[in-house]
């Protein structure tokens, strides 16, 4: 169990015993109970922005000790062109990676899936709508928006999807629950290239992966923007970033080498 969920089941059964307590003794003064309410959300929305301290599910961050070699991913695809370029790019070194689909989009583009799998790589979940207040749902929504995605890629791969990346990189207890349902791997990554902002050159790609690029990373890239047309930063950098990872000896590993059942 991790720190942060310890610290989290702490924390609720704290406030969950104030009620005891001021039965028992006394009503605790407002400043107190002001303080104790401010303190669980803060505790709580840590959890849901920082995937990485897994304190609803258990995430695979990066590879367990021992593990050599990088996983490269890529959010937000597919995208026509620049999926593809992504593609040519890995398939040049002969490199593997990992795509987090977003159904929608899988919808509108089933060749470019068809394709990513035909040509030795990996798909992953990454929500149906990719909704950025998807946090903020209710368990059915949740599920309904899982269960489309999962339908709709099952739909053109033929195989039932097993990995998953929130939108956003977002959970909760719902997420971390309907997740746990319908038996999907959550996928974080331990280095973000960032390179679907506005104004990220392919330089701040490569600034920006390469310090933290070793042995277990997994690395998190676009192989499409999130909306609109723009090219992710990530797409031109990837040729480089193969070079100088080839230039470390790193070598690019299909994520399934990192993945032990959690
Ligand atoms: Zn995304």
């Amino acid at each position: 169990m991790s720190p942060a969920r310890v610290i989290y089941f702490a924390a609720t059964v704290g406030v969950l015993a104030v009620p005891v307590w001021s039965v028992v003794h006394e009503p605790l003064p407002l400043g107190a109970l002001f303080a104790i309410v401010t303190g669980y959300a803060a505790v709580t929305c840590l959890g849901v922005f920082f995937l990485g301290l897994r304190m609803y599910t258990n995430a695979l961050l990066r590879g367990p000790s021992g593990a050599r070699g990088v996983a490269l991913t890529f959010d937000d695809g597919p995208h026509p062109t620049y999926t593809r370029k992504v593609l040519d790019a890995l398939d040049a070194k002969g490199a593997k990676g990992t795509f987090f689909v977003i159904g929608r989009k899988v919808e509108e583009h089933p060749e470019i899936v068809k394709e990513i799998i035909a040509r030795g790589h990996t798909v992953g979940l990454h929500s149906y709508a990719h909704d950025r207040l998807f946090s903020l749902r209710g368990p059915s929504v949740v599920r309904r928006d899982l269960q489309k995605a999962i339908a709709v890629l099952e739909k053109v791969t033929g195989e039932r999807v097993r990995l998953f990346r929130p939108p956003i990189g977002h959970t909760n207890p719902i997420i971390a629950r309907v997740v746990e349902e319908l038996d999907l791997d959550v996928i974080g990554w331990s280095v973000g290239a960032r390179d679907g902002l506005a104004g990220t050159t392919a330089a701040d790609v490569l600034s920006r992966v390469m310090p933290s690029a070793k042995d277990g990373a997994i690395v998190l890239l676009h192989d499409a923007p999130e909306r609109g047309e723009r090219e992710p930063a990530g797409v031109s950098a990837l040729p480089e970033l193969l070079e100088k990872l080839e230039a470390e000896r790193l070598d690019v590993v299909p994520l399934a080498s990192f993945q032990e059942r959690v």
